[in-house]
């Protein structure tokens, strides 16, 4: 053994410098957050649970029918009966959306022509049940009424999901207050 090992075991010097370090970490702010208590604020642009568009007016979906998104769904998890047609205005009676097969591409939303579906910040999908998360049409208004309610301002709902035909001035006012304020 050198003298200046010899020191460091007398002076207990590296068991020292252990608890310096320890110390270090034991007063920075923590990195990770205790969830569900707490939550991180989701991303601009966040891909999470459907909706689809519930027109304030009517209290009715958006959605004629035209089977875009169904026939674009890479996962092919959407759902759509409609009555009607040929030549009559088709009227919708059933859209679902299993959502524990979507891979959140977007492209539902992208394709749709009347902005009737959209995707939200909502990502807490844990449930007993599978049906949870199988969404159909009124289910996806409930979704509708809940992401408006927790709406994330105009970063997020203009710039990435806000659909172009979404008049804000028919949103609740507190949410369009939001958005003037962009918060
Ligand atoms: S986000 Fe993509 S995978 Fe999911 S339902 Fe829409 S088109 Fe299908
Ligand atoms: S693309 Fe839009 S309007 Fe067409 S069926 Fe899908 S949600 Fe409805």
């Amino acid at each position: 053994m050198t003298f200046k090992e010899l020191v460091k075991k007398a002076l207990f010097l590296e068991i020292l410098s252990g608890l310096a370090l320890t110390l270090k970490v034991f007063l920075k702010k923590p990195v990770t957050i205790r969830y569900p208590h707490e939550k991180r604020p989701v991303s601009p642009g966040f891909r999470g649970r459907h909706a689809m568009v519930r027109e304030s007016e009517t209290g009715k979906e958006r959605c004629v029918a035209c089977m875009k998104c169904a026939m674009v769904c890479p996962s092919q998890c959407i759902y759509i009966k409609y009555n009607g047609g040929d030549g009559t205005p088709r009227e919708l009676v059933k859209y679902e959306i299993e959502a524990y097969r979507c891979i959140y591409c977007g492209y539902c939303v992208e394709v749709c022509p009347m902005n009737a579906i959209v995707l939200t910040e909502h990502y807490e999908y844990s449930s007993y049940k599978r049906e949870d998360n199988y969404f159909d049409k009124e289910r996806l208004l409930l979704n509708w009424d809940e992401h408006v309610k927790t709406f994330k301002g105009k970063g997020y709902f203009n710039k990435f999901w806000s659909p172009p035909g979404i008049d804000i001035k028919r949103l609740p006012v507190g949410k369009r207050e939001s958005i003037n304020t962009g918060k």
